[in-house]
């Protein structure tokens, strides 16, 4: 391809609301072009990066007996009705009606639909294990679109979808896709670990995300300075601290005047947060949108509540829940903003922390104004209508397999793995016959790769502050010709000459014929990361080209020749 021919506008400056590294570069070097808030569209260099990382989760896919087939992303609301998310996914569901007033969504995933292909193709357990697989558009209608690629409302996905027998078949196809996953993400280039994850809207028992660290990632991870635990904050358990062993002591109500907080009440009584309750009040929704009840829930003062926790052990999406308006709920169940303690709370559900149940003599809010109850003990004084573990496990916190302290740190989620089991096939009828004649449900995974993300992160662990640096694997082009001055009639004909013979190799190669400075087009080439480059200049005369790879800082004077056969040979190791 000629650089000369290229429709291609590279920028100076960021855009405005770019601040990710990747997403200015994408940006920049005209890649990626903005339509609307969250979604882009893909320029022809951008693209081909693009179906380079299709291609390797392709192969990828295929290695493991994956079939490809592609459905449609728009979905009639009656599949989603089926399987109850018509209302459980919220609003980040892209609805749409027809002109007949019939409603559709555009999928965000595909469950439904794959699980009906089941229900009405399989009826056979000779049919089983088997696995489909589809690399599509999706949508998705974010709340707050943002940086770029890395939270779109339109992405590319690849979704697969297992099918078996039993847990055993699932435990085998799960393990086959974690591994097919692991080569992927190492094929781009991406250091990446695979992490336990939260199940989400999706349901179903078991989920590993798979995260390219970064700091500016979305997801946020915590990890065991001294074994291998490693998992989204949302999802990591938490150890909690040994009962204590304190005598309960008598309950006693006191005067706290003004003390709102945490800070302020342990302050005022001389206490640790350690030895205080906090209080959250939530309400919940129906399907109808309307308050469907109130929470309260009770973690210790020096504690965070995990809002994904929370919802799961309430059994209700995460988009049906949000912070109480204290002072209705006030009237409704007794609570009172800033002194609200699980005594005197009534037409409520409380959900205690279950950490709180083996702490002894705790200062809790007193539901009265300016009062707060100390020596408050779980059993004895209040009880939850919900015990669990509500909390997040915070930096410092005690490992909960092995002890030691735990760490955090950011990535971005380029691929998640889930085991479903008969989530889908339960809710939507998908069977198969055993060798007696007999009805068994379908037993289900399902598998996401952000290949749109893939390719930003990528980006975002591989740049500098002059631009990309692509891996060969997935960079647009494997070589450029930088052609130092286009008037010198013997630079364009080696250039050319090079250009040809590396084309006829297999290479893909750029040149830049354009009609610019050199500075210009070296700025250009080291901005777009093109692998490696090929510069003929003046040392043509004595048969010589500089060979540079983007991500090295020397470059050396080789015969064309020379140059030519290192570039195959690097492209062919790495490609
Ligand atoms: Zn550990």
């Amino acid at each position: 391809m000629r650089l000369s021919k290229m429709l291609i506008k590279t920028l100076r400056e960021a855009p405005n609301d770019a601040v990710l590294p990747s997403h200015i570069l994408l940006l920049r070097t005209g890649m990626i072009r903005r339509l609307a808030s969250g979604i882009y569209g893909y320029m022809h260099m951008g693209y081909r990066s693009i179906r380079k990382i299709e291609q390797i989760v392709r192969e990828e896919m295929d290695a493991i007996g994956g079939q490809e087939i592609l459905m449609s992303a728009v979905q009639p609301a009656e599949l989603w009705q089926e399987s109850g998310r018509w209302f459980d996914y919220g609003p980040e569901l892209w609805r749409l009606k027809d002109r007949k007033d019939a409603d559709f969504c555009l999928g965000p995933t595909h469950e439904e639909v794959f699980t009906d292909i089941m229900k009405t193709d399989v009826t056979s357990h000779k049919q089983l294990p088997m696995s489909l697989y589809q690399i599509q558009t999706k949508y998705r209608d974010e709340v707050r679109p943002r940086f770029g690629l890395m939270r779109g409302r339109e992405f590319i996905m690849k979704d697969a979808y297992s099918f078996d027998l039993d847990e055993e078949g699932l435990d085998k196809s799960y393990n086959d896709m974690f591994g097919a996953y692991e080569k992927v993400f190492t094929r781009c280039g991406l250091d990446f670990r695979p992490v336990e994850a939260d199940n989400g809207a999706i349901g179903g028992s078991g989920s590993h995300e798979f995260t390219a660290l970064s700091e500016y990632g979305e997801s946020e991870i915590a990890y065991c300075t001294s074994c291998d635990m490693a998992a989204t904050v949302e999802s990591a358990a938490c150890s909690d601290d040994p009962a204590s062993d304190e005598e309960m002591k008598e309950l006693e109500k006191v005067h706290t005047p003004g003390t709102k907080t945490i800070e302020a009440v342990a302050e005022y009584l001389g206490l640790d947060k350690k030895q205080t309750i906090k209080a959250l009040l939530f309400q919940t929704y129906d399907e109808q949108g309307q308050i469907d009840k109130y929470v309260a829930a009770f973690v210790r003062g020096d504690r965070d509540c995990n809002m994904i926790k929370l919802v799961n052990a309430l059994g209700i999406p995460e988009h049906a829940i949000e912070f109480a308006d204290e002072d209705k709920m006030g009237e409704a169940t007794g609570c009172v903003g800033g002194f609200t303690g699980p005594m005197g709370l009534h037409d409520c559900t409380i959900v205690v922390d279950s950490e709180l149940v083996g702490m002894k003599n705790l200062c809790a809010g007193a539901c009265d104004v300016d009062h707060h109850y100390i020596n408050m003990n779980y059993g004895r004084d209040y009880e939850g209508d919900i015990v669990a573990d509500i909390k997040i496990l915070a930096e410092g916190d005690r490992c909960p397999v092995c002890g030691a302290p735990v760490k955090h740190t950011r990535g971005i989620e380029v691929g998640q793995v889930f085991k479903l089991g008969t989530k889908y096939s339960d809710s939507m009828g998908a069977y198969y016959k055993d060798e007696n004649q007999k009805e068994n449900l379908i037993v289900m995974g399902c598998y996401g790769i952000g290949i749109s993300r893939t390719m930003q992160a990528v980006v975002e662990q591989h740049h500098d502050d002059k631009g990309i640096i692509w891996p060969i694997s997935v960079a647009p082009y494997h070589v450029i010709i930088t052609i130092v001055k286009i008037a010198e009639e013997e630079q364009v004909k080696a250039a050319e000459d090079i250009y040809e013979k590396l084309r006829k190799a297999g290479i893909e190669v750029l040149l830049d014929d354009r009609k610019e400075r050199p500075g210009v087009k070296f700025n250009d080439a080291d901005l777009l990361g093109i692998p490696i480059r090929i510069t003929v200049g003046r040392d043509i005369t004595d048969g010589k080209v500089e060979y540079k790879m983007r991500r090295d800082e020397e470059s050396s004077l080789l015969s064309v020749e020379d140059a030519i056969d290192t570039a195959i040979k690097t492209v062919n190791e790495e490609k």
